[in-house]
């Protein structure tokens, strides 16, 4: 019997494109299970497992009988804990209201947008960006506005770029330092201009701070954030939403937890679409997160050590390759060197399967067909003429990466 069926997508899916970073994944993957010796670049996460003073708070709180609803946007312990942080890292003063707990990073971010956009705001986001910013944008019916941030730039927008993309409709700026996929970082000047600009046009300023720990500047002056230079740029701070978790920093990225501070009215509706979506974020997770945020952090502090090491060894090595021009990032633990001077080169060598390179996704099947390594397009980040390499994996695993890629570019021509 054939039915009528009313079952259909909703529109609000239509302007969602697929993952380009998935065929590449799917491919690895693929050889994997075949036994090939793929390495992967491709890890947007610590290589280490979460530390174990975290891990017997969340034991601790099973046993203590943390396993029931907690308040919406998180218990007060963890607010607490997000609060200090905040007057200990940033020199911010915040109070319960004005902080909310989500299921990670994302989900933060996902909720802001929904809180404070209306259909048809805009969003101004400096390419290139975190692939999830302009879907998430849009799923709140956001119009994502695109400025170029480009290698030439640092891969970060000035005060000027920032003032001609402002319109009637503009709603919001979106921040990222230290960036994924650039590892870009804002100097202090470089915020304090972008921050005059947002007061000037009262736009709203989201700071996504989540690789703040791993930084390779000096230790002694971490990143900042755009809201601490409230006593410069009066007003700054009551426009900006600072999202930020625990993901990164404390190798806790299954736990999903996540954070949000500004203003408290944008807090309340946050909380309110939370209570109406996934209530609480996990009760375990947060207790597990009061001792990340609280408890000792010098495995944060060895973990950045290691990947400036793993930094400087990506850096070098791909730079030691013709056709390769890699910026050294000043934080997360990504590079994104360019790679377009391999476009409209073929591969030389007998196999069939050799057609020519057109562009960052074509580049990337290329370095896993012919290298057996695995990179993400520069394409999903906005910015075609680059892939992204994470170096969250050894520096062995480095190395050979390196060296892999090194002999198969001698093959195009
Ligand atoms: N922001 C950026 C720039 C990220 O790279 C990520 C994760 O990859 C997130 C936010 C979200 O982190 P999570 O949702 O895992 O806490």
């Amino acid at each position: 019997m054939t039915i009528k069926s009313r079952i259909k997508v909703a529109e609000r899916f239509s302007g969602l494109g697929e993952s380009q970073t998935l065929a590449i994944t799917a491919k690895a993957n693929e050889l994997k299970a075949q036994g090939v010796d793929v390495l992967s670049f491709s890890a947007g996460e610590p290589d280490v497992s979460t530390y174990e003073n975290i891990k017997k708070a969340a034991i601790a709180a099973i046993i203590n009988g943390e396993t029931k609803y907690t308040a919406v946007g998180g218990v007060n312990e963890l607010k607490d804990a997000i609060i200090e942080k905040f007057k200990t890292d940033n020199n911010l003063d915040y109070s319960r209201d004005e902080i909310i707990v989500s299921c990670g990073g994302k989900h933060s971010f996902f909720n802001l947008c929904h809180a404070l956009i209306n259909p048809g705001d805009e969003v101004i986001i400096p390419a290139p960006y975190w692939v999830s910013y302009p879907a998430i944008v849009k799923i709140a019916e956001g119009v994502p506005v695109i400025l170029d941030a480009g290698e030439e730039k640092g891969f970060k927008i000035n005060a000027e770029d920032f003032q001609n993309a402002i319109t009637d409709k503009t709603k919001m700026l979106l921040l990222n330092s230290p960036s994924n996929p650039t590892g870009a970082v804002y100097s202090d000047s470089e915020l304090k201009a972008l921050a005059e600009v947002a007061v000037k046009n009262g736009v709203a300023v989201m700071s996504d701070e989540i690789y703040e720990k791993l930084s390779y500047g000096s230790t002694d002056s971490p990143v900042k954030s755009i809201a601490s230079f409230n006593d410069e740029v009066p007003g700054i701070k009551d426009l900006t939403f600072i999202i930020n978790g625990v993901s990164k920093a404390y190798a806790m990225t299954g736990w999903r937890i996540g954070y949000t501070a500004g203003n408290k009215d944008i807090v309340k509706a946050m909380s309110k679409y939370q209570s109406q979506s996934t209530s609480n974020p996990t009760s375990i997770s947060q207790w597990a997160s009061v001792e990340a945020l609280s408890g000792d952090q010098s495995k944060v502090n060895e973990m950045r050590e290691v990947f400036r090491e793993r930094r400087d060894a990506i850096v070098d090595g791909l730079n030691s390759i013709d056709g390769i021009n890699c910026l050294t990032p000043g934080g997360a633990f990504y590079v994104f060197p360019n790679v377009s001077s391999f476009f409209g080169k073929t591969c030389t060598d007998s196999s069939s399967e050799c057609t020519p390179i057109k562009n960052s996704a074509d580049f990337a099947s290329f370095l896993i067909d012919k290298a057996k390594v695995a990179v993400v397009p520069g394409g999903a980040f906005g910015a075609d003429d680059h892939i992204r390499m994470s170096f969250a994996c050894s520096i062995e695993d480095i190395n050979e990466g390196v060296s892999r890629i090194k002999e198969a570019v001698t093959k195009l021509k």
